[in-house]
């Protein structure tokens, strides 16, 4: 278990700022990980690039990679398929490398049950009013998405109590840096540096 990498899981409601806290996490985080590229059946925002932001798909594509058995865990969220391919993260941990999916909450606890001992981090928004905020300064969602978006919102901070961590994402940076607090101490953890210590302690 000690010489395979980390699976790190960050979740909570959309509009929080996962992709924000995760892109500043590969920019700036002194931490190592590879980032896990989500696939999606849904439209390409501007800006957004294929095999960067996600690995844009059509339903048709997406559900032959389900069928195939290509996805680690997958979702239906307002209307468009979301899935972490299997193949990446399986590679990334068996070569020892940390891996960072960010996910929503029913794909995240599909990967809990799958791999238990991952880590799995709840990013919270300060309170409601921020989150709605948030998700309309974002300017790509008409108002009846952001409704169903935010009736989503609020059934998935009732998740929380089946993760490891929450963390406020108040001010970015002091996310980031909770985050990478976290991964530091969970690399410490007797579970997962035990195997090294074998040899002295005696194999019984
Ligand atoms: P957006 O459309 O804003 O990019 O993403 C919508 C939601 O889908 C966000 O909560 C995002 O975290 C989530 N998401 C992105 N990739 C995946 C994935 O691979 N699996 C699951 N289950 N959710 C994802």
């Amino acid at each position: 278990m000690s010489s395979k990498g980390m699976l790190i899981v960050l979740s909570g409601p959309s509009g929080v700022g996962k992709g924000t806290v995760r892109q500043a996490m590969l920019e700036k985080s002194s931490v190592q990980f590879d980032y896990s590229i989500s696939m999606t059946t849904r439209n390409m925002r501007p800006g957004e690039q294929d095999g960067v932001d996600y690995y844009f798909r059509t339903k048709e594509e997406f559900e032959n990679e389900i069928k195939n058995d290509g996805m680690l865990e997958y979702a239906n969220y307002v209307g468009n398929y979301y899935g972490t391919p299997l193949k990446y993260v399986n590679e990334k941990l068996e070569a020892g490398i940390d891996v960072l999916l960010e996910i929503e909450v029913n794909g995240a606890m599909q990967v809990r049950e799958k791999m238990p001992d991952g880590v799995y981090i709840f990013l919270t928004p300060p309170d409601l009013s921020s989150l709605r905020n948030r998700i309309t300064g974002r300017g790509t969602d008409d108002s009846a998405t952001i409704d169903r978006r935010m009736e989503t919102a609020k059934s998935e901070i009732e998740m929380m109590k089946h993760y490891d961590y929450a963390v406020v994402n108040d001010e970015i940076p002091l996310a980031v840096e909770k985050i990478e607090e976290i991964i530091r101490s969970e690399h410490l953890r007797v579970p997962r540096v035990i195997d090294k210590y074998k040899k002295i302690i005696g194999d019984n």
